[in-house]
This record gives C-alpha cells, structure tokens and sequence, in this order.
C-alpha cells in the first residue's frame, strides 16, 4: 500500500541530572565537591532510506521516543549521552511541526537531520565549588527533551511530472523511456501510486520522471484521485502534460488541456505557472487535422508541442531531447528550508510567580514557566541573551533579586545556567 501522509510523536531523551557529591577517602576529613554532570539526551534524526518508498510503517508505529541522558555520579564521573534515535523515512519526505504546519526538515539528501534535540545534562556539584563556597550542596537537573507532534508528507523528487487526464498514455510513455513498468490498462485510473522513471538520455546524463495518477475535473478540490497526488509534482521542475489528441473517449483535447490546467491552478497557482510542455499522444490514431488543430492552439499559447504515440514510440526521442533540454536550462529540484520557530513574546500579560533562594550565597531563581520560555535559548548567541534580560527585567526577577540584597559579582543560577550579576 502506498502511503504519503502520516502523523507521529517524536520526543527527544531529557538531559540526566547533575550529581551532589564529596570526595570521600580514608584520613581525608572532607573531600571537595565531585558530583558529575548528567549525559545528553539522546536527539530524534530522520535519515533517508532509498529502500523505503512509502510511509506505510508509520501506520503502525506512532511513537518515537529516545533515551535519556544517565545521571551524573560521584567521583566527577559524567553520565552517559543517550544514543540518536534515528526514524528512517523515503527520500523527499518533509517533516512539518503538526500544530503549526511550520517545516521543521526536508529530508531530500542522504545527510541525517536533528530534528528533536536532546537536552542537555546539568551540571554536577563539582562545577559550583569557588573560593567563597566550597561546599555547593546543589547541582543542576537536565533540561527536557525537544518533543513534537509532526506530520510526514512525501513529496517525490523528480524532475518531471507527467499530468493529464486518466487513460491519456501516461503510464505508457514511462514505461518506453525508463525502466519503470506501471500497469498500463484502457481503463481509468490504472495507476494508483506515483511511479519514479529514471530516463537515460546520454552517457552519465539522466533525469527522473515521475508518473502520477491522471488528474480529473475536480481533482484540486478533493474529488478522485487526482488530488493527493498532486503534492508529487510539487517539486519538479518542468510538467508534461499528456493530451489524448485523437480524442478516443469522446473528448475534446482543447478543453481536457485547459481542465487539467485548471486543477493544477486551483490546488496550487505555483505549480500551474512551472514550465509545461505539451504532448499530443496516440497520433496513431489521430487524424493529421485533429494533430494540426491542437498544434495551432498550444502554439498559439507559446508553448513547446510534440506529438508522438508512446505505443508505437513515435516522436518519443524527440520529445525526450526536448525533456533534457529544457532541464539543463531549469533550476535544481526544489527543497523546502525549514522555517525558525517563532520566538516567544518576552511575558505578555504581567509578571508571573517566581521564587528565589540563597544556597551557599548562590541566588537560585526557579519557575516553572522559565523552563518553556528560557529552556530553548541558546546562551552563546547575543540575541538570545538580549531575550533573557529583557526576562528577568520584565518578569521583576532582577527587581527581587536587588530587594533580597544582591550585589555586584554574586552568582545567579536560573536553569542550567549560571552567571555573575552586574548592576
Ligand atoms: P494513463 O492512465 O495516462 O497512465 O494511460 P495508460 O498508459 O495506462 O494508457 C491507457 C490506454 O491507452 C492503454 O490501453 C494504452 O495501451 C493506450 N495507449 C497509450 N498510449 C497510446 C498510443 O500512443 N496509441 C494508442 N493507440 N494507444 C495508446
Ligand atoms: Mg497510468
């Protein structure tokens, strides 16, 4: 079963927790702090596998979870890093955050991307030891995981799309030009899943054509089969549309090309604008007026037209020089960038509960909804620390902390992260 669309959870490993700890040895009254920090989470990669052609598995299997990092532990020993979970996919599959349909990943090359990172492990006590403070009876815990619910959706990666009506020769002129052999049969909607056709037209040249099943009147709005297939020319570069030009089931081949048209334009004004060239198939058995009116009309439009009739492989080579041609003068195929998570909005809507404690002179802030808005910050990026302040001013955090007595150069810990305060 051909399956394109799927829906799962994937939840990074949470950090381990760093470790409280004190050296302990014979006649060594009291040994310095060494509690180690907690390994790394393991993070959620999806990787490309060119076995792999559907999202079927994926029917079955809806949750991914990898490992936590371990915790840290006495004798400065860090915990262990959780290894990746890696969810193989079909080339071409897009990862998308389900809530917001945001791009979190395209996975069209055979690179593995970090989609769910990890957190990371806190510190253990043996980080906090300083002149003043020598015995630090805290350590950090480990940040949580990345967790998502995301949608897949393959888009196959293929130069060309073949459109047209059912029965019009699509699946026909596949199987003359690569090696791909979908069932062709005079009946309506024979082809049911895409089919990739690698197309050699020189030595060491080649493009890949995909063969989807024929569009119908309505297919943009959800009717036939047409339209869940129309993701897989999204990305292609040139679109052939396929014209039954000797009108064999009674229709007129002017109107089935302004139809189909009209679908790609309805579902995607994109996709309707990509380079098209038309083929007018079974000139077997089309009369030279009906060849000729078509041709007038398509050119008339400016549009590149071949007629040929993929059974008896006339005009084939033709229109495949042409195919090639036109590709070397076209963009590569199209890849989706993944789109930045919005940045949160420093504290809408007024201060909320904090609590600050002193430990071994160490200011401790906690909140819960600190992990959520700070959790995700990077601390070595500029902006994000800009973010942080305008935080802690914000939230009336500094403003407490300079009631509580603090001064110049005390340690203020929030999270996993530590720093000296200055006015
Ligand atoms: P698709 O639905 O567009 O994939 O069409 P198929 O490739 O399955 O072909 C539908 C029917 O048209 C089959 O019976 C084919 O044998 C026939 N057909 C395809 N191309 C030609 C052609 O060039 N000439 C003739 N006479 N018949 C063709
Ligand atoms: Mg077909």
């Amino acid at each position: 079963m051909f399956v394109d669309v799927a829906k799962i959870r994937i939840k990074a490993g949470d950090g381990g927790n760093g470790a409280v700890s004190f050296h302990r040895e014979k006649y060594v009254a009291a040994g310095g702090p060494d509690g180690g920090d907690g390994g790394r989470g393991g993070n959620v990669v999806f990787q490309a596998d060119s076995n792999l052609s559907t999202l079927l598995d994926f029917r079955y299997k809806r949750r991914f979870v990898a490992q936590n990092g371990e915790n840290g532990r006495a004798g400065r020993c860090t915990g262990k890093s959780a290894p990746d979970l890696v969810i193989r996919v079909p080339l071409g599959t897009l990862v998308k955050e389900a809530e917001t349909g945001r791009i979190l990943a395209d996975i069209s090359t055979v690179e593995p991307v970090v989609v769910a990172k990890g957190g990371k492990g806190g510190w253990g006590n043996c980080h906090f030891a300083t002149a003043t403070r020598q015995i630090p009876r805290f350590a950090k815990p480990g940040l949580p995981g990345e967790a998502f619910e995301v949608t897949l959706e393959l888009k196959l990666l293929a130069d060309v799309g073949l459109v047209g009506f059912p029965n019009v020769g699509k699946s026909t002129l596949i199987s003359v030009v690569s090696e791909a052999k979908p069932k062709i049969a005079n009946y309506h909607f024979t082809t049911l899943t895409p089919v990739l056709g690698m197309v050699k037209v020189a030595e060491g040249k080649s493009f890949v054509m995909a063969d989807i099943p024929g569009l119908i009147e309505g297919a943009s709005e959800g009717v036939g089969l047409g339209h869940e297939f129309l993701r897989h020319v999204e990305r292609c570069r040139l679109n052939v549309h396929i014209v039954d030009v000797s009108g064999s089931e009674g229709r007129d081949p002017i109107e089935d090309f302004e139809t189909i048209n009209r679908e790609l334009q309805n579902f995607d004004a994109e996709l309707a604008s990509r380079p098209q060239i038309v083929v007018a198939n079974k000139c077997d058995m089309a009369s030279q007026e009906q060849i000729d009116a078509f041709r007038v009309y398509i050119e008339g439009k400016g549009l590149p037209f071949y007629p040929i009739s993929a059974a008896t492989r006339q005009g084939v080579d033709a229109l495949i020089g042409a195919v090639a041609a036109q590709l070397d003068q076209l963009p590569p195929i199209r890849q989706y960038e993944p789109e930045p998570a919005p940045q949160p909005e420093p504290l809408e809507g007024g201060k909320r509960p904090f609590t600050i404690r002193v430990e071994d002179g160490v200011y401790i802030v906690e909140a819960d909804w600190l992990m959520s808005s700070l959790g995700m910050v990077d601390m070595e990026d500029y902006e994000s620390l800009q973010y942080f302040q305008r935080v802690l001013i914000k939230s009336g955090i500094i403003e407490e902390l300079e009631r509580m007595g603090i001064h110049e150069g005390d340690t203020v810990s929030i999270l996993n992260f530590e720093f000296d305060y200055i006015k």
